[in-house]
Parts: structure tokens; sequence; C-alpha cells
């Protein structure tokens, strides 16, 4: 074992493989996941430098994992729709993500929009994002140190937000950083309870005003102020 680097330990286990991950793209497909670009951007992505060595062999796995800080990586199914939404069929120029955790969605729409801002409220994370992403060799990433659930006192133009954690209002702070026709993506409590069940909500900005969509309901983590 001692002689072996971790990748070909892991490698010799099998199940982080590259056959691991294509078995999750699989899956995926199965689970009406059907955006070719965001297909290939998952499995581009080696999910398992993501998480604690002692969990890797579950990385593919379409389950959240912990990331330390009570926060969690979000399960493959989410990322991928959460993708698709955001992307919604076109090519995306810049993407906002709120709560980049330990960077694994980060990484996926690196993969798919030519920029991509993330903002995490936790130092911590924000560090160990920017670890992970360095070592995919991602230069079209800038993370934040922040808190998005108000406005983030930039300037920026994005062409979608992809918000991972569960708020109990749409952050309407970050609406005015949507380009016209953009889309918000967030996990949003039903009836205000954060405890209760959140639903994906599509938000686009259309001529004719703000369009909300309620689609599948999901779990995450709270959407929290304040920076830690
Ligand atoms: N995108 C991640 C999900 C991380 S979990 C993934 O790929 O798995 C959600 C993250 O949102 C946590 O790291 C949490 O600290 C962060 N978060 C919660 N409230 C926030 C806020 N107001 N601003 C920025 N990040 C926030």
């Amino acid at each position: 074992m001692g002689t072996l680097g971790d990748d070909r330990q892991r490698a010799g286990i099998g199940m982080t493989s590259p056959r691991t991950r294509a078995r999750m793209i699989e899956r995926l497909r199965e689970q009406g996941i059907g955006d070719e670009v965001v297909l290939a951007a998952m499995n581009a992505v080696p999910r398992h430098i993501f998480v604690d060595e002692a969990l890797a062999i579950r990385a593919y796995d379409d389950v959240p994992l912990p990331i330390g800080h009570g926060q969690t990586i979000s399960q493959p199914w989410v990322v991928a729709r959460m993708s698709e939404l955001a992307r919604n069929g076109r090519d995306l120029d810049a993407v906002l993500e709120i709560g980049t955790g330990c960077g694994y969605q980060t990484a996926v729409l690196a993969h798919v929009a030519r920029h991509v801002y993330s903002v995490e409220r936790i130092a911590a994370l924000v560090a160990k994002a920017r670890r992970h992403l360095r070592s995919l060799k991602l230069s079209n990433v800038s993370l934040k140190h922040g808190d998005g659930s108000h406005d983030l006192g930039e300037t920026l133009a994005v062409d979608a937000i992809v918000v991972t954690a569960g708020a109990t209002h749409v952050p309407t702070a970050l609406l005015r950083y949507l380009t016209p026709g953009g889309r918000m993506v967030l996990p949003l409590a039903q009836g205000g309870d954060e405890r209760g069940v959140q639903r994906l909500t599509v938000l686009d900005l259309t001529p004719a005003g703000l369009r909300e969509q309620t689609l599948d309901a999901v779990r995450f983590v709270p959407l929290l102020p304040g920076l830690a």
C-alpha cells in the first residue's frame, strides 16, 4: 500500500476510476438528465477529489457527503439538474454560484460556462475549494468569501445564478446581476418554513417581468446570513 500514490490506490480499488464515473453518467441519464453538455461536464470532473479520502469510495454514489464545517457536497443528480436548468439549452457566458462549498458544482459549471463567479460565506471552505479547483487547473473561476444572501457589492452581469443553499425567500438583491433573459435557479423553502420541503425554483427575467416555475423537491443546507 505505502508505495502507491493515492490516486493509484483509489484507482486500484476501482471506485474512482473513469468507469465508475461513466456509470454515474448512465445513472444520471436514467434519472432524466438529458443535456449532453452537462453530462459531458459531469464526466469531465473527478468528483472524488472534492471529498475526504475516507469518503472517496462513495464519491460517485448519488448521495450528498459531508465536507466539514457542517456542510455537504450536493448529490450528483442535484448538481446535474441545477446545471441543466441554469443552461436551459443556451451557451452560457458568465454564471454566478452562491454557496461554493468544496467547489464541485463550481467545477461542473466551469465546463459549461465561459466564466464562473462563486461566493462562499465560510472562509475555510473558500480555501478548500480553491485548492480543489487549482488541482484541476480550472482558470475560468473567481472565488469570493462573501455573503450571497445580500448584494455582493460587485459589478457583475451573468446569464444565470445558481444558489446551492436552501433559501426561505428569493434573494432579490442578486437579481440585478442577471442580464435580460437571465435565469436564477434556487432551492426555495415552501411556505417560508426552512425545515420543511424545498423545491427547485426557476426565475426567468422576461420582458414581461419575473416568471417563476416550481420544480423538483430537494433538500439543501440553509442559506445563512453573515460570514464565518
Ligand atoms: N455547491 C456545493 C454545495 C455546497 S453546500 C456543491 O457543489 O456541493 C452549500 C454551501 O452554501 C455551504 O458551503 C454554505 O456554507 C454555503 N452558504 C450558505 N449560506 C451562504 C451565503 N449567504 N453566502 C454564501 N454561501 C453560503
